[in-house]
């Protein structure tokens, strides 16, 4: 389950090889709401990457294409880049989306002890020592 905020970004550029395909290449910026595998609420991801397709304009063409690139097939012509680059950043979300912080979060108890928790009661103690002394 993820949303696509809006406000994403794409730069998308068009390039020609000679007797090479049609190559379009570029940036995809995005932000996607997700939910949290570790506490279950939203969570908004940053998706990066880049993009190089291959336009293809058969399947024929698609086998042949250069494996660098990822073959984009355009049909009747049209290259519906908008639905193309959704589906390019629905490749980039994170399959175990969580918080960079999560306030849900469950430690296991392996650290052997919190030293701040520690110092407290001698800090405590001296407190009181001094208080005596006075
Ligand atoms: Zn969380």
């Amino acid at each position: 389950m993820a949303t696509l905020l809006p406000g994403g970004q794409a730069t998308v550029r068009g390039s020609r090889e000679p007797y090479g395909p049609r190559v379009v290449s570029g940036e995809l910026h995005c932000e996607a709401s997700m939910i949290c595998q570790r506490c279950l609420q939203p969570v908004t991801v940053t998706l990066r990457g880049s993009i190089r397709w291959g336009l293809v304009f058969s399947d024929r063409e698609m086998q042949s294409l250069d494996q660098e690139l990822d073959p984009v097939l355009v049909e009747e012509g049209q290259l519906f880049l908008r639905q193309t680059i959704e589906d390019e950043m629905v490749l980039l979300l994170p399959i175990m989306p969580m918080h960079d912080s999560c306030d849900n979060e469950w430690i296991p108890d392996l650290e052997p002890g919190d030293v701040s928790e520690k110092k407290s009661p001698f800090a405590v103690l001296a407190a009181l020592k001094n208080e005596q002394r006075s």
